[in-house]
């Protein structure tokens, strides 16, 4: 089979994460199958559509390298690619129109001239006689007469589906099974507004007939929409349907749906926290799907080659997943442990940037420099938002002092001697390792009889201007002899630089 499935966004907000992962399901799908990807912007809630919101949701995916077949262009979202477009619903107006005209043919579709009040005072009956809400259907019942008078009268109108009455919408979802659905519990939902914009609801099943959409992969909490779609596509004599598999919406650890109070929701939220788009993806894989012996970490080689062959619809869970944001920060750590030297840098660079620490583009000196210091840091490093904190008084010119550094060490009576001492000592060496300076270091203390953080606390401190930080002996062989000789110098001469 030619698989061909969809990722609809509709553009009122950013992207989700719940939205990513529907992407990458679907994504995963596609490419597991050698199907297609698509991507359909439904655009038709006109008030709350921007172009913003849809280059975000592009921009998200392309920064999870969700590559897609047919939709609108990453890099030109205005403009689009593929042989079933448009790709935007609201370029697809007169497709929907003459659709519309016929299921108004076939007697599958009628005008409501309903006025709001009318249907609130529906609702209201309904709720007095302790009935579920719905359309009463008053105007499927308007004689020919009737409705061709109101027509003629221009007045506002909406479309609705004349639905079976009897009988129950049956149909197999990959995830959640079989299903089936009492046609008179559904209502005649409304197809077509009254600007002339087809709803969600009526959109989506035409495109995905036309775009032939073999599989419709979304968040349960479309359920409800399925079976609806499903009549419309009864209604216009389309026999063969997608195959439908919705996916359990993602939780918060309090059981509630993952919302702004639970923290970061959007992909780009992720994105400048320091997340690595691997690692989402990786992670997002897991939110509602595993591989029958629980794997967590997948290579993400050859665009997660290995993700792809293992992944499998039919092994997505029916209950909720929830998101633990531990477990991400932890899988942000594997990845960037497994990082080359180049490579660490190279994705802490923005971050680096974005501090002020780097120029533009940086000098090769520069580079090697800081890809030595990162490099110290990359054990403990769980996101590339902490690169900034965690190498800026390698760059900086000016050391800045942690006061309790300076209270608690370099206040301490030995400390100008010992920092005397090591200056001489380091002077005569020819340069800096990080085995050179931990045998001056110990050499000193046994000499003066003095414990070894005696030492090495206060050489800490002058170069660093803090307690804490990487292994000491490697810091400064990184530091390089004329900045460390400096450093201890300044130190010497009382100068605690900026605390
Ligand atoms: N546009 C819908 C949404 O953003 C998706 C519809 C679908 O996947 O069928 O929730």
């Amino acid at each position: 089979m030619n698989v061909r499935v969809r990722f609809a966004p509709s553009p009122t907000g950013f992207l989700h994460v719940g939205g990513a992962r529907t992407a990458l399901y679907n994504w995963l799908f596609a490419r597991h199958h050698k199907g297609t990807f698509i991507i359909r912007i439904e655009d038709t809630d006109e008030a709350r559509s921007t172009d913003e919101s849809m280059n975000a949701i592009i921009s998200g995916l392309g920064w999870l390298g969700l590559n897609w077949d047919e939709g609108p262009l990453a890099d030109n979202p205005s403009k689009e690619t593929g042989p079933a477009g448009p790709y935007f619903q609201m370029a697809r107006g007169e497709i929907y129109r003459e659709h519309l005209d016929l299921l108004l043919k076939t007697g599958h579709a009628y005008p409501c001239f309903c006025s709001k009040e009318d249907l609130e005072q529906m609702r209201n009956k309904a709720l007095l006689l302790k009935k579920p809400p719905k359309y009463d259907e008053r105007c499927r019942h308007l004689s020919e007469k009737e409705r061709e008078e109101k027509l003629n009268s221009k007045a506002s109108h909406v479309f609705r589906l004349a639905r079976p009455l009897k009988g129950e919408v049956q149909f197999e979802d990959v995830v959640k099974g079989s299903l089936r659905f009492d046609n008179e519990l559904l209502d005649d939902f409304v197809i077509m507004k009254s600007s002339g914009v087809p709803t969600f609801m009526f959109a989506g099943a035409v495109d995905d007939h036309l775009m032939k959409i073999t599989h419709v992969i979304r968040g349960d909490d479309h359920l409800s929409n399925t079976p609806r779609q499903i009549q419309i596509y009864d209604a216009l004599g389309w026999k063969e349907k997608p195959v439908f598999a919705h996916i359990s919406m993602i939780h918060g650890p309090d059981g509630a749906r993952l919302s702004k109070r639970h923290g970061a929701t959007a992909v780009e939220e992720f994105r400048r926290l320091g997340y690595l788009p691997e690692v989402m993806l990786n992670y997002l894989a897991l939110l509602g799907w595993s591989t029958s012996d629980s794997q967590q970490l997948f290579d993400p080689k050859d665009n997660f080659k290995e993700l792809v062959e293992k992944f499998e619809l039919e092994r997505c869970q029916k209950s909720p997943a929830v998101f633990d944001m531990e477990k991400l920060k932890w899988m942000n750590g594997v990845y960037i442990r497994k990082f080359s030297k180049t490579e660490l840098l190279d994705r802490c660079w923005p971050f680096l940037k974005e501090a002020g620490l780097v120029n533009e583009e940086g000098n090769e000196a520069e580079k090697d420099y800081l890809r030595d210091a990162l490099s110290l840091e990359q054990e403990k490093m769980v996101l590339l938002s902490e690169a900034p904190g965690l190498v800026d008084f390698f760059v900086k010119d000016e050391v800045v002092f942690a006061p309790e550094a300076v209270e608690k060490v370099l206040k301490k009576e030995t400390a100008p001697m010992v920092l005397a001492e090591i200056l001489k000592i380091f002077s005569g060496l020819p340069s800096l390792t990080a085995e050179n300076t931990e045998k001056a270091c110990r050499d000193l203390a046994a000499k003066e009889g003095l414990k070894n953080g005696d030492v090495f606390h206060p050489v800490r401190v002058s170069v660093s201007g803090r307690t804490k930080g990487p292994s000491l002996f490697h810091m400064l062989e990184v530091m390089g002899k004329d900045r460390v000789l400096k450093r201890i110098q300044q130190v010497l001469h009382g100068n605690y630089g900026k605390t």
